[in-house]
């Protein structure tokens, strides 16, 4: 099955100039997500991780259905105040603004290995500022792994560990 055709471009979204590429149309489709969820299943796995996290909100829709593959748990990185208990927080740098993620103080075990999981590398700013808050939270991050990858971004320079992506543009 070839996944590029359940993935649609949107001009113009959320801004002028910029295209969209809306993974909502694969979602629709149950095979093509299935098999999206089973190829990225079988790049992560080779890291060993313990736990899979996801960003919200669309890393929470590959994050999720992989870690019931794996037969793993999963936690949240959230947008601020959206977690209950304690939390630690980091502020990071957008392209205009900044903004902020969040996780539970408790969510991971120190040392506990940890796969971050988003829908898409684009600059790769929020995967870098993840992959940082999780080694706050006492996390050992080997990898990291998204649907797609635009790869005229960069995006993955600005990682220290791998990017496993199943569909690039460039
Ligand atoms: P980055 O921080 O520039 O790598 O942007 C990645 C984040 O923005 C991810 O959390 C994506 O969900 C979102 N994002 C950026 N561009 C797109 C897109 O074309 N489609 C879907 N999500 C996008």
């Amino acid at each position: 099955m070839d996944l590029r055709d359940h993935i649609r471009g949107i001009p113009d979204f959320p801004k002028p100039g910029i295209l969209f590429y809306d993974i909502s149309t694969l979602l629709r489709h149950g095979p093509a997500w299935r098999a999206a969820m089973a190829r990225l299943a079988g790049l992560i796995g080779p890291y060993r991780p313990q736990l899979l996290a996801g960003i919200e909100s669309r890393g929470f829709l590959v994050a999720a259905p992989l870690a019931l593959e794996l037969g793993l748990g999963f936690i949240m990185l959230r947008k601020p105040r959206k977690l209950p208990g304690a939390t630690i927080g980091l502020d990071y740098a957008l392209e205009y603004g900044s903004d902020r993620i969040e996780i539970q103080a408790d969510a991971v075990v120190p040392g506990q290995r940890v796969v971050l999981l988003d829908d898409l590398l684009a600059t790769g700013g929020t995967m870098a500022a993840g992959v940082k808050l999780l080694r706050q939270a006492g996390a050992v991050v080997p990898a990291t792994a998204a649907m797609i990858e635009l790869t005229f971004l960069g995006g993955r320079s600005r990682l220290d560990v791998p990017c496993e992506t199943l569909l690039r543009y460039d």
